[in-house]
Order: structure tokens, then C-alpha cells, then sequence
């Protein structure tokens, strides 16, 4: 069957003070059903710009988008806005996201308005079920977001994205202003609801702890590029990129009820998007860089069954 949601060769450009940032710069990868894809690097690597571009909320220089084997960038407005239904997003920062001048009812009850799914009682209804689901009451209903704590907040941001019964929800930094208590907490909920509800996730965290415990697949990306992909676990255990291996070495040790506590302190700056390194964009920082690496761009190599990753040293016949 055709994966929930796949992009192709995704790029986008922007342009920025009379230079051109290439934010993404070629980006592929495929979200199975009831699956959890992992996009994990630095600051600065475009994995925001991906959430925007996955969810249309960022029209894509080039490259293919496709949910549910529909087309989305050739989708008219009525399709995608159909489409928008089944994919939603959870943000980093869960109360810049709620309106603070809006009760709990219609902050989560305003997708059902929006999307004209249910209104007056039965959408009361709807928004008390969506918050008994996320581990909230009826009594929160009148309360605004500031009554709440950073954990409760963002469980409401996760009611509200659930209420249009989503297929993909595209959780970007989502436990990243948490507390570290409190992020095993979210990450542990965000589980039980995929496996209740059947959810696909792009998860996407700078924190690799938080990356490997939610995620089936890994997609580690680098200035605009996916550097190595594939399964979650085998990737963790045995980075075969030069940049995955730095991100893997920085972190101590996995944890998952400590999730949060080690974070990745790569050597170095990553550079500008706006400049990207000539040849492979790594080789500035690369342990391992040799003469071909500044002139030559590596291509994508098969590394294992379903892991794939671009550096010039796995070339079989080098
Ligand atoms: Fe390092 Fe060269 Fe591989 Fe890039 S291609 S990651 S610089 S060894
Ligand atoms: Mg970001």
C-alpha cells in the first residue's frame, strides 16, 4: 500500500538580504501508517522548514509532496483544504501557540468550528472527550492557557491538533520547552495516542534521546540534507555518517525515563544555510574529511537493508 505521506526531493529556497538560503535542499522520505519518523539535527538544519513544508504551510520551491496518494501540491483548494483535516501540527512552545484570551472550549473546539465538524452541545461534547483523552477533565473548560502548567498546556495543544481526527500530526520541538519531568510524561502520551488512534508522526527534536525513543525511522539531517536515514535503533547503535556518529558520541547514554538530560555538542558551528560548504557540506567539521570531500558533493549509498546514507566513504569501490 502507498505510504501515508511522502516527500520527494523537497527544496526550498529562500531569498534573505540579496542571498539565497537554501533551508532545504533536496529531501526525501516516506511516513508510513501508524508510524513515527524521526527528523533529528542542529538548529539550523531545516527541520522546521520541513514541518512547514509537509503540512503546505510553506509552498515548496520544487520537489513532490503526496499524502494518502493524493498529489498535494496539484491538489485544488477544496481538496487540500479536506486534506488539512488529516494532518496537524503540535509546536514547540504550547502557550505561543494557544490564544490566551481563549477558554479551553474553544481553543480545542475551534478546528471543529473551523472545519464545520460539530458545534453548540455535541461540540462540547467532542472537546471533553478529546481532553479525558489527552489526561484533562470537563472541570478544565473555562480555565485559559496560563492557568496551566507547560506539561498541561501543551496536552491541550495535542487535544486541539487531535480534534479533527488527524491521520499525520508533525510534532515540531514538542517537548523542547518542557521540563525534563515532564517531557517523558508528553512523549509517553504521545505513544499511547498513536497506538490508540492509529497516528503517523514526523517528529521532529534536536534532542537525540527524544528522537530515538519516539521514533521507528531516523532521518538525521545536516544544512538543508537528509545525511543518513533508516531504522531508529540500528542507526543509534551504529552510525555509519561521519555527522550522525559526532551526534551519536555527544550523547552519554539512552536512557528513555531520562530522556532530555544530554544534548548533542557537535564540535563546531554549523555554517549559514546561505553559504552551504562546497563538496560535502560536513567536511569544515568532518573528523574524517579527505582531499575529495571539498570539491566533490557525496551521493546517497545504500548501507543496509532500509538504511541509506551520503558520505564519500561508503562508496563500496572507492
Ligand atoms: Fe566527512 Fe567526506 Fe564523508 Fe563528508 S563525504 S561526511 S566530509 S568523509
Ligand atoms: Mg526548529
Amino acid at each position: 500500500p502507498a505510504p501515508l505521506f511522502e516527500a520527494r526531493d523537497l527544496v526550498k529556497h529562500f531569498r534573505s538580504r540579496g542571498s539565497t538560503v537554501r533551508a532545504v535542499d533536496g529531501v526525501s522520505f516516506t511516513i508510513p501508517r501508524g508510524r513515527t519518523v524521526g527528523l533529528v539535527g542542529e538548529s539550523g538544519s531545516g527541520k522546521s522548514t520541513v514541518a512547514r513544508l509537509a503540512l503546505r504551510l510553506l509552498e515548496p520551491t520544487s520537489g513532490e509532496l503526496s499524502f494518502d496518494g493524493v498529489d498535494l501540491r496539484g491538489a485544488g483548494r477544496g481538496e487540500l483544504r479536506a486534506l488539512r483535516r488529516r494532518m496537524q501540527i503540535v509546536f514547540q512552545d504550547p502557550f505561543g501557540s494557544l490564544n490566551p484570551r481563549m477558554r479551553v472550549l474553544d481553543a480545542v473546539g475551534e478546528p471543529l468550528s473551523v472545519h464545520g465538524l460539530a458545534r453548540g452541545r455535541a461540540r462540547r461534547d467532542r472537546v471533553v472527550e478529546l481532553l479525558e483523552r489527552v489526561g484533562l477533565s470537563a472541570k478544565d473548560l473555562t480555565k485559559f492557557a496560563h492557568q496551566f502548567s507547560g506539561g498541561q498546556a501543551q496536552r491541550i495543544g495535542i487535544a486541539r491538533a487531535l480534534a479533527t481526527d488527524p491521520d499525520l500530526i508533525v510534532c515540531d520541538e514538542a517537548v523542547s520547552a518542557l521540563d525534563v519531568s515532564v517531557q517523558a510524561q508528553v512523549l509517553n502520551l504521545l505513544k499511547r495516542l498513536q497506538a490508540e488512534l492509529g497516528l503517523s508522526y514526523l517528529f521532529i527534536a534536536h534532542d537525540l534521546n527524544v528522537v530515538r525513543y519516539m521514533s521507528d525511522e531516523v532521518c538525521v539531517m545536516y544544512l538543508g540534507r537528509i545525511v543518513e536515514r533508516g531504522d531508529g535503533d540500528a542507526l543509534f547503535a551504529d552510525p555509519r555518517h561521519p555527522y550522525s556518529e559526532m551526534l551519536v558520541s555527544a550523547v552519554p547514554e539512552f536512557d528513555p525515563a531520562n530522556t532530555g538530560r544530554a544534548r548533542p555538542a557537535p564540535r563546531g558551528e554549523a555554517p549559514s544555510p546561505s553559504r552551504p560548504p562546497s563538496g560535502c557540506r560536513f567536511h569544515p567539521r568532518c573528523p574524517r574529511a579527505f582531499d575529495r570531500c571539498s570539491t566533490d558533493e557525496p551521493v546517497v549509498h545504500p548501507v543496509a537493508p532500509g538504511r541509506t546514507a551520503a558520505c564519500h566513504l561508503l562508496e563500496v569501490d572507492r
